[in-house]
């Protein structure tokens, strides 16, 4: 069925609420055309040598380096994120992760020489790192410019066409038709799609030959069950409820502050925000009492915020509306429930303006227990011991990421491992996604696959795996035909070679009259 220019959406500011422009989804027609030229592209970037590929993500360092600012005002304009958030994990990193992988990928994308069992000696095996062909990036709304272009790159690294299929809640239209005027990037080797989820799943259905997925649980299922139609392998970055445990051995003032961070950057908008607080008994009051009188001090978003108050806020604002609605069903929820508030809450219904957040007295039948709440809200929980901390923070449908605070680094290395998720940090928290040398990903709801690192990169090849051996007048032990002769020199070798010790006489007998009746023999 042609889908006839389906849909338009509204984008607006969630800072004031005013209208910015009209999305409007491409036809079926468009779609198609898209796929199209991105398996023209396919076999040119193949040939493109990897050095000439890096020449071309230069080229959007350079631009990320020339338009900070103008890229800021974009993504603050539809996401409604603090400066600083926009700045650190959006702007710096693409720098930073562009920095990192042109020096990393032709390491991880070099051809590897791999050992050979003795068996087949005189043979040499390799790993060959090749393109896929077209990738298939979508991507949610809470880092609209990262989350599109980290992936695309890296994908484009690997020899990769890319098509890319940004959320409808924060599509950056504007943006990516000033990048692609403006970067000199090479034409179509990235194309960004933007439009809605039927965009999203359209494309799907043109069969792409990878999907990665960042995005909700719900949607991921969606998205890997439209893949399992096609066998098309795919990549998911989910959800998360992040733990962080803090034991009482801690610096308070400092251990306070990451907290305060984890749970609250970027508006508490992050997959591995932290959502769920376990405080050591021992230092609990204390803990808590400096996390809420430093958490009242910080500077929530405002609608005035871009006219009347020059300076940054802290906390930006909540992007989408849907977003609005959830955290305050799941505030309303814990507070119904018998949870304390001990600052934030909401003070005006649907705003987009929501103050961070903290619960006391939060048992496990409260949504802000249990499901990802994604804002500015963190719930309290108090625990005794190691075992309690790690049996409480375990507890959860999720495992993307977790934290714990402490003095002991070796109880902190050991309460990390017995954490199920993807990524731990002791001492800080989320900071593992500043690292583009490590990989991203989750364990249980949170995903299937890594991101980033040399296994990220590794995640859009098609790892060939070679054999390479020289002509010659000899026919193969296991070629046929299948004789009584050489059913004995087989049994003979594995006997040989498998026995403790090795018999090693026995071996160099049968090996050479493998050898012969492999040049006597001819079928
Ligand atoms: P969020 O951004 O809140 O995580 P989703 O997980 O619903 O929201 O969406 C993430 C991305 O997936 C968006 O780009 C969206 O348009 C896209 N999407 C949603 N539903 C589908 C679908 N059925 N098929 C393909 N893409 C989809």
């Amino acid at each position: 069925m042609e889908n006839q220019n389906t849909s338009t959406i509204n984008i607006k500011s969630p800072i004031t609420g005013k209208f910015l422009y009209e999305l409007h989804d491409p036809s079926s027609s468009d779609l198609k055309k898209i796929m199209d030229v991105s398996r023209q592209m396919q076999p040119i970037i193949r040939a493109m040598s990897l050095e000439d590929r890096i020449k071309e993500v230069d080229k959007i360092m350079q631009y990320v380096l020339n338009h900070a600012d103008f890229i800021l005002d974009q993504i603050i304009a539809e996401t409604g994120k603090s400066r600083t958030d926009a700045y650190a994990a959006e702007v710096f990193e693409v720098c930073d992760v562009i920095d990192v992988y042109k020096k990393m990928a032709p390491k991880v994308l070099a051809d590897k020489k791999l050992p050979i069992p003795i068996f087949l000696m005189g043979k040499k095996s390799r790993q060959w790192k090749e393109p896929l062909g077209t990738i298939m990036v979508i991507t949610p709304w809470n880092f609209p410019f990262y989350q599109v272009i980290v992936p695309a790159l890296m994908a484009f690294l690997a020899g990769n066409a890319v098509v890319v299929k940004p959320s409808e809640v924060t599509p950056l239209l504007p943006l990516w038709k000033h990048f692609f005027a403006n970067s000199g990037f090479m034409k179509d080797a990235i194309q960004v799609v933007c439009g809605g989820k039927t965009v999203g799943a359209e494309l799907i259905k043109l069969r792409p030959d990878k999907i990665h997925f960042t995005g909700s649980v719900r949607t991921g299922k969606k998205i890997m069950a439209l893949c399992a139609e096609q066998l098309i392998p795919v990549d998911l970055e989910l959800g998360g409820k992040d733990p962080s445990i803090v034991f009482d051995d801690i610096n308070i003032d400092r251990t306070v502050n990451g907290v305060m961070w984890g749970a609250f950057t970027n508006a508490g908008q992050n997959c591995t925000g932290i959502e769920r607080l376990y405080i050591q008994e021992g230092i609990y009051d204390k803990f808590l009492k400096e996390l809420v009188d430093k958490t009242k001090l910080l500077k929530t978003s405002h609608p005035d915020r871009n006219t009347q108050s020059p300076e940054d806020c802290d906390v930006g604002a909540i992007t989408a509306d849907f977003q609005v609605a959830l955290i305050e069903d799941h505030i309303e929820d814990a507070l119904a429930k018998g949870a304390k508030l001990l600052c934030g809450g909401i003070s005006q219904k649907g705003s987009h303006h929501i103050p961070p957040t903290i619960l006391e007295n939060c048992t496990l039948d409260m949504k802000v227990a249990t499901e990802e709440t994604f804002g500015p809200t963190v719930a309290v929980f108090k625990f005794k011991s190691e075992e309690e901390a790690i049996q409480m923070a375990n507890n959860s449908p999720y495992g993307l990421g977790g934290s714990v605070w402490t003095s002991d680094m070796n109880r902190g290395e050991r309460v990390a491992r017995a954490l199920v998720v993807g990524n731990v940090c002791i001492n800080n928290h989320m900071i593992n996604e500043a690292n583009p040398y490590l990989p991203f990903g989750g364990t249980k709801d949170s995903g299937i696959g890594r991101f980033k690192g040399e296994d990220g990169l590794l995640t859009f090849c098609n790892l060939k795996s070679v054999i390479i051996e020289k002509q010659s007048d000899s026919i193969e032990l296991q070629w046929y035909p299948f004789t009584k002769e050489k059913a004995e020199v087989l049994s003979n070798l594995m006997s040989a070679y498998f026995s403790k010790p090795k018999n090693w006489i026995k071996f160099a007998v049968n090996g050479i009259k493998a050898d012969s009746i492999g040049k006597k023999q001819k079928l």
